[in-house]
Parts: structure tokens; C-alpha cells; sequence
């Protein structure tokens, strides 16, 4: 199928030109020269590639999947399940067969379907789990919703907070050996942080907590983004969570990934219902376009542009960047892992932060400016979030600095 997409990764276009070329297939964004989208963690926007094969399928094949007999009907059939085979390829499942895949409405219905219809089921009383209090509360709330759950039937457990580096952000790596003993049967970690930015390392919890021991991993921020693969030297993890419309697609479609060789095989409890047709329309031409454009290059091209905003707000007395200030720069000596991703977090020391976002809209910038969902953030925790995708350009953000500096 073709996408429309030229330079391809490990092509010698020019960064530029392979940019400009993706940026004008976003109608949303050439159609507004005047405004900068950069809430791309809150939402991304949709290639022309996307929004065309979901008005194809409504215009062409609409139906029920899994119910008719007639073309109409076993061709959303078909679209499902080659979705699902689609979804396990772009992870790099390298064991199609074992796997499963189950569409959510996104990363938060996935997490609470990981917590309600299988870690319940594979926790006894007196059994410890390892969960992340300082990420989006979608990778909290689930967790602590089991623990209650498991105490009406009588069954007690314990939920560790995974620690974390104050200064950075990540996960303390060298804290979290200490907080795992026999009875820690799951750990839930965050693959790249919304407010933060950083690759939270997830190979280093493996490496702490042994083979054994399965982990569900938040990848609503990296999907979509960077290379997310759990194939063979990849992510061991048991669990891939995402959202679609972080990655390309439209809302209310999302995919749970699991690997099914820790612990019991993943079953969604009882009856499905009618699957999200034209999400899972969305989400196939989604990830077609990006495995085209090239996750690699979209990584290389939105941390460099967060290094880029990251290097000058530094400067500015009156900023205070969320997050490791010293892993911001794109250092190709530094392990990939490490890296700051294309999400910067700031305040400003004199302008409340949502102030500083209704200042910003008036430049034309569409920024985040709350607490962001941050699980235990009060309403005074608010921050300004800068988000990138591979449509925002050197310009904007070149821009966003002159505005920011005049501020400060
Ligand atoms: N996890 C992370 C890290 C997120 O950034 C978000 C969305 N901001 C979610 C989970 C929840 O995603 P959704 O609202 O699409 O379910």
C-alpha cells in the first residue's frame, strides 16, 4: 500500500526536505500558517493518509467485523485482524503466534484492562507489586483500583512506589533492587515520561528485577514516536499499552499488547462488543505512515528540536526546566535509552504557568499548561509543555524562544 511518503529512513535526503515533505501532509497544520501546535503529547494530528482511508472505509465497507456474511461485513472483519497482525509487526513481535493483541479506547483503557481482567487474577494474599507514583495517573489509578478490588475478595497485597531520581525524573535504578523480594510479582513502568520527557530506562528494571517477573509497560508517549520494539534485543516486557490518537490515528482506539509468556495467557474478561471499525481503519494507515516516514528519523528530528528549545531555555534565568537538565542534549555517545524525548516541561519564576499559556496563544502557540495528569499533582503543580512531532519545525521552535526570552 502506498502511503505517500517519501525519504525513507537511512535515505540521504536532506533532513529538511524529508521534513517539509511530511509536514504538508498535515492538512491541520498547513491550513493554519498562523498558529504552532506543539500539544503533540496531549494529541497528535492526523496525516491526509489517515483522515483519506478512514473516509474510504465509511464511504466503502462500513459494517460490523465478526458478524456478517456479506463483502461489506468480512472486509471490516479482515481490516481487524490484519490490524492486529499490523500492530504486533510494528512493535517488532518477533513471536506473532504466542501474542495477543486486544483494542482499547487508549492507553488508559488499556492499563485499567491489564489491572481488572489479569493482574488480579495472578495475585495471592501477601503478594507485592512495583508501580510508578510520579507518572500519568492512567499507570496509577489501575493499580491501586486492583488492590482494592483483590481486598474485597480478602485477598491483601502490597503496591511499591517505583523510586525516582529526584534531579531527573527517571526511575532510581540503584534504589530499586532494595524493593524487590520474592513476593514482587509485577512491576508497572512508564516507557517515555509526559511530563519529563525521558526515556525511563525500562531495560534497567528488567535487569533489577530479574527475568521472571512480568512488566507492563505505558507506552502512550513513545508509540508513535521512536521505535518501540519488544522483538529480540528489544523491550522484555510483557505488556505494550497505547493510545492511537497519541500516534497518528483518530481517539477512542487504542491497542494492548501481550507477550503471554509470564504469568497466565491474557483474556479479556467477558463479551467485547462491537470493535471501534474506523479507529482500527485509522490506526493501520497510522502505522503504515509512520513505519514509511521512518520512526528513527521522527525521534532524531523531534529530540533534536527539544534539545534545541531545551539548550536556550537553560539560559534564561527566569525558566526552570521540569526534568534532567544536563541528558537534554541529542549526544549520540549517550546510550539511545538515556535521551530526552521531544516533550519539554518549564515554568516561569514570575508568570503563573497558566498565564504564560494564554500569553503564548497569543503569539499563536498551543502549549499544555496544567498539572498534566501527573499522578499526585496538585493544581498548583501547573507547568508549560512543550510537545513535538515531526510536522513542528526548527522555525517554531526558534520562534517560541524569541517569545520566551522577551518574557524573561
Ligand atoms: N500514559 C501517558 C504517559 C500519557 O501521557 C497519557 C495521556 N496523556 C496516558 C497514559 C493516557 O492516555 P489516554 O488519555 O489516551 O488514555
Amino acid at each position: 500500500m502506498s502511503t505517500g511518503v517519501s525519504g525513507a529512513p537511512g535515505s540521504e535526503e536532506n533532513g529538511d526536505d524529508w521534513q517539509s515533505e511530511l509536514r504538508r501532509q498535515f492538512p491541520i497544520i498547513t491550513g493554519h500558517p498562523e498558529l504552532t501546535y506543539f500539544d503533540s503529547a496531549a494529541t497528535s494530528q492526523k496525516p491526509r493518509r489517515v483522515l483519506d482511508t478512514v473516509t474510504d472505509y465509511l464511504t466503502t465497507s462500513n459494517a460490523n467485523a465478526d458478524r456478517g456474511t456479506y463483502p461489506w461485513a468480512n472486509r471490516t472483519t479482515d481490516l481487524v485482524e490484519r490490524t492486529r497482525a499490523r500492530v504486533k509487526h510494528f512493535l517488532g513481535d518477533g513471536d506473532p503466534e504466542r501474542s495477543g493483541v486486544h483494542f482499547t479506547s487508549g492507553a488508559t483503557d488499556g492499563l485499567r484492562t491489564v489491572a481488572r481482567d489479569w493482574l488480579t487474577g495472578l495475585l495471592a494474599d501477601g503478594d507485592e507489586i512495583l508501580v510508578p507514583f510520579s507518572d500519568h495517573r492512567a499507570n496509577l489509578d489501575p493499580w491501586l483500583e486492583a488492590r482494592r478490588l483483590l481486598a474485597e475478595r480478602g485477598v491483601s497485597i502490597t503496591v511499591r512506589a517505583l523510586p525516582v531520581q529526584a534531579d531527573s525524573g527517571d526511575y532510581d535504578h540503584r534504589a530499586l533492587p532494595a524493593l524487590v523480594g520474592p513476593r514482587t510479582r509485577f512491576v508497572a513502568a512508564t516507557h517515555v515520561h509526559h511530563v519529563y520527557g525521558g526515556d525511563m530506562n525500562v531495560h534497567r528494571i528488567r535487569a533489577a528485577v530479574g527475568p521472571d517477573i512480568p512488566i507492563c509497560l505505558d507506552a502512550a508517549q513513545s508509540v508513535g514516536h521512536l521505535p518501540v520494539n519488544v522483538g529480540e534485543g528489544g523491550l522484555d516486557v510483557d505488556f505494550v499499552v497505547f493510545s492511537g490518537h497519541k500516534a497518528l490515528a483518530l481517539p477512542g482506539i487504542g491497542a494492548l499488547w501481550a507477550r503471554n509468556t509470564r504469568g497466565p495467557r491474557f483474556r479479556p474478561a467477558g463479551w467485547d462488543g462491537t470493535p471501534n471499525t474506523s479507529g482500527i481503519a485509522s490506526l493501520e494507515a497510522a502505522l503504515d505512515w509512520l513505519d514509511a516516514a521512518g520512526t528513527v528519523r521522527i525521534d532524531r528530528w523531534t529530540t533534536a528540536l527539544a534539545t534545541r528549545l531545551t539548550d536556550s531555555l537553560r539560559h534564561l534565568a527566569d525558566i526552570e526546566i521540569l526534568g534532567c537538565r544536563t541528558s537534554l542534549a541529542a549526544d549520540t555517545a549517550m546510550p539511545h535509552e538515556q535521551r530526552r524525548r521531544g516533550v519539554v516541561s518549564f515554568r516561569h519564576r514570575g508568570i503563573p504557568s497558566d498565564d504564560l499559556g494564554f500569553i503564548l496563544f497569543s503569539h499563536g502557540f498551543m502549549v499544555r499548561a496544567d498539572s498534566l495528569c501527573q499522578a499526585g499533582a496538585q493544581g498548583t503543580d501547573a507547568v508549560v509543555r512543550v510537545s513535538l512531532h515531526v510536522y513542528n519545525t526548527e522555525e517554531e521552535v526558534d520562534r517560541l524562544i524569541a517569545v520566551l526570552t522577551t518574557l524573561s
